[in-house]
């Protein structure tokens, strides 16, 4: 009996979830839930968003699922997804893009899979608020420093990029490449520019590449990289990333293949594991049971197969695949136009997956 956490999340995360842990229950893998709530509702009931039960729960089973959590812009509470990832030092992030058969998208032969760092540059999460006194502090002795003028009426958010990190991440690149047989790499970087930070990513890629010599290597610049995933997606392969470039061009990705509906993603740490859809919580779509739950069932796709359950994985992704294929039962964003009539809710899509697997 697996014992794996379940964190349904706000927004359309808790109908996903529950689409999702329907399908997985219709295959014949034992696995018991610990359900575990964080998120918006929770902030209001308990005062943080991500209660330490929460981490505890994911520490002890080792693995978990989770819906998306939302992050309020600008002011709030900070973002649970980035302290999931940091406090279980969650230090990858798996996110392949393939075409599905039957989709309809611009490409028909998107096989892509991103790997961003997860722990560090422009999300560490350190960052000093206009006016304050820590922004004083920094701008004075960054003035000072370097000469530069910051203005005094600036918000400074920090972008440490490490060799440590940097290694790990390329080193996990360029593993999984060999492991999935694929053949390349690219890095991903703005090292013209940010000379210290991107610049010590690239020549810490490139010195981890040179244990690699079976598997081809090249460097993008990232606005070059965007453009080239736009207009040629099958010339790329697997792709690493610093974090912010990681998280913008993981969407870039899954337009790609038919939108955030089907972009399914895992958080890979030396000792957890943390499955979950590349999108948020959509709240627009909050309770309207409209939404693709197909990004989440992918995910628990991934993670039948991160707990070596590869028959019931491949079950599953069957399932989906074939589903998608027939086009009877898929969800609004999967249709030409948003409201097309013949649109099926999250529950249907759940039922025609199950309805493959019995
Ligand atoms: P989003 O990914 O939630 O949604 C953007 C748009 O994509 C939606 O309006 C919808 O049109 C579409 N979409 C997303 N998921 C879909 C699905 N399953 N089926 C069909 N269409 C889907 O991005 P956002 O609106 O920028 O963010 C909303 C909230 O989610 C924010 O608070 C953000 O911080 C949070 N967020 C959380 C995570 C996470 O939990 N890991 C990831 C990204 C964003």
């Amino acid at each position: 009996m697996y014992k794996i956490t379940l964190i349904p999340g706000d927004g359309i995360g808790p109908e996903i979830s529950e689409a999702t842990k329907r399908v997985i229950e219709a295959i014949d893998v034992p696995i018991e839930w610990d359900v575990q709530e964080a998120g918006l509702d929770v902030f209001e009931r308990e005062g943080t968003p991500l209660p330490q039960r929460v981490i505890d729960s994911i520490k002890k089973n080792k693995v978990a699922l989770k819906g998306p959590i939302t992050t309020p812009v600008g002011t709030g509470f900070r973002s649970v997804n980035v302290a999931l990832r940091q406090n279980l030092d969650l230090y990858c992030c798996l996110r392949p893009s393939k075409t599905f058969k039957g989709t309809r998208t611009k490409f028909d032969n998107v096989d892509i899979v991103i790997i961003r760092e997860n722990t560090e540059d422009l999300y560490a999460g350190i960052e000093f608020e206009k006016g304050s006194d820590g922004a004083k502090k920094i701008t004075d002795l960054i003035n000072q420093l370097t000469g530069k003028t910051i203005r005094h009426d600036s918000g400074i958010s920090i972008k440490p990029i490490s060799v440590y990190a940097t290694e790990r991440i390329v080193r996990f690149a360029f593993e999984y490449t060999r492991k999935n047989n694929r053949k390349k790499v690219a890095v991903v970087h703005k090292a013209n520019i940010m000379k210290y930070s991107d610049g010590l990513f690239l020549e810490t890629a490139r010195d981890v590449a040179k244990k690699y010599s079976d598997i081809d290597f090249e460097d993008k610049i990232v606005d070059n990289m965007c453009m080239q995933l736009v207009q040629k997606p099958e010339l790329y392969d697997v792709i690493v990333l610093p974090n912010l470039y990681g998280d913008i061009v993981s969407d870039l990705a899954a337009g790609l293949i038919g939108g955030l509906g089907l972009a399914p993603g895992a958080n890979l740490g030396e000792d957890y594991a943390v499955f979950e859809p590349v999108h948020g919580s959509a709240p627009k779509y909050k309770g309207l049971n409209k939404v693709n739950p197909l990004a989440m069932i992918l995910s628990g796709v991934m993670m039948l197969r991160h707990l070596g359950e590869k028959k019931a994985a491949e079950r599953l992704e069957n399932a989906v695949f074939s589903v998608i294929e027939e086009g009877r039962y898929l969800t609004y964003d999967m249709k030409p136009a948003p409201d097309d009539p013949t649109a099926s809710t999250t529950s249907m899509v759940a039922d025609a997956i199950i309805k493959k697997l019995i």
